[in-house]
């Protein structure tokens, strides 16, 4: 299959990338490592006028902590986040949740930033943000924004993200006295969850104080679940709250009773792992 005819931009600097949005609007496709992009095309599900290839744009693939917040670069390819000492020290949920995400090929060239900006619902790396309390960073002609992970991802393959802006980097709050727990069940390693589980816990006393936590793979957005948390700060039954809280996809292959079950488990294994811990 080839895509539809596209015209094909490369700047050199951010500026210039951000004058192509703001003339080009939705016409406009930002292209990182393409793992996600070039395959829509080539199926013609996304049609750009114009694809604006970010490869060329400096600094974006940076990894530092500054002043108390890891910042991770929207074009760091997931191989290199998940080899960063910085990300294993501040932020090892991200390690271990990247370590599921496709294979090292893929690994080489798909960013950070393509993936938070996809949204695909089984996508772990949106499920982490919101774990992690992260910040998106974006940038349009206009300036900067900054929005909370919570309120970045909207639902199905959509975010908060304008048609003129660009997302920078991501910024996770240092989480000293956290714990980070990952798991999800796929068919094949490599293969997009049919349901993951992404949780923070701060532990205080010998018990969970603090719990942030989010699916990937069950329902059409990552979302934080509340009560959820609540329960297993608690060290209730949370999973068997989920029924009534969560709102399963369904697919021929996994059918949302399948997914919820799944859901399940992880959450159960999740509350007894964090409190043997605590
Ligand atoms: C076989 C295979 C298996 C995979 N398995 C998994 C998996 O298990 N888990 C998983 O999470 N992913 C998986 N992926 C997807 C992979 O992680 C991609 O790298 C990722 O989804 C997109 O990243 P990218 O850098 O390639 O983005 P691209 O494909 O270049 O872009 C994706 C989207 O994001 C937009 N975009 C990119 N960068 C920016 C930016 N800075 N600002 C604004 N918009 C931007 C693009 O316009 C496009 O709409 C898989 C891919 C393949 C091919």
């Amino acid at each position: 299959m080839t895509p539809a005819r596209f015209a094909y931009v490369r700047p050199e600097t951010l500026d210039a990338a951000l004058a192509v949005l703001a003339r080009e609007g939705e016409g406009a496709m930002p292209l990182a490592g393409g793992q996600s992009l070039v395959p829509m095309m080539a199926m013609r599900v996304a049609r750009p006028a114009l694809l604006l290839d970010l490869n060329r744009l400096p600094g974006l693939e940076a990894i530092a902590v500054v002043e108390g917040a890891l910042r991770i670069g929207a074009m760091a390819r997931h191989a290199s986040v998940l080899a960063h000492p910085a990300v294993a020290a501040e932020a090892p949920l991200l390690a271990m949740a990247l370590r599921e995400v496709a294979h090292p090929a893929i690994r080489n060239r798909g960013t950070l930033g393509g993936s938070l900006s996809l949204a695909d619902p089984a996508a772990e790396l949106p499920a982490c943000m919101l774990a992690l309390d992260a910040t998106m960073v974006l940038a349009s002609a206009a300036g900067e924004r900054r929005i909370r992970a919570a309120e970045f991802f909207i639902g199905l393959y959509a975010t908060a993200r304008r048609p003129d802006e660009l997302l920078l980097r991501v910024e996770i709050p240092r989480a000293a006295g956290w714990t980070a727990w990952f798991e999800e069940v796929a068919r094949r390693r490599g293969d997009y969850a049919m349901a993951g589980l992404a949780v923070m816990a701060r532990r205080a006393g010998g018990l969970i104080a603090e719990a942030r936590l989010s699916f990937c793979g069950v329902e059409p957005a990552p979302r934080r679940l509340p009560e959820i948390e609540a329960a297993l700060v608690a060290g209730a039954d949370a999973a068997a709250l989920l029924p009534r809280l969560a709102e399963p996809l369904g697919s021929a292959e996994t059918p949302a009773p399948y997914r919820l079950h799944l859901a399940q488990v992880l959450l159960r294994r999740a509350t007894e792992s964090l409190h043997a811990a605590a």
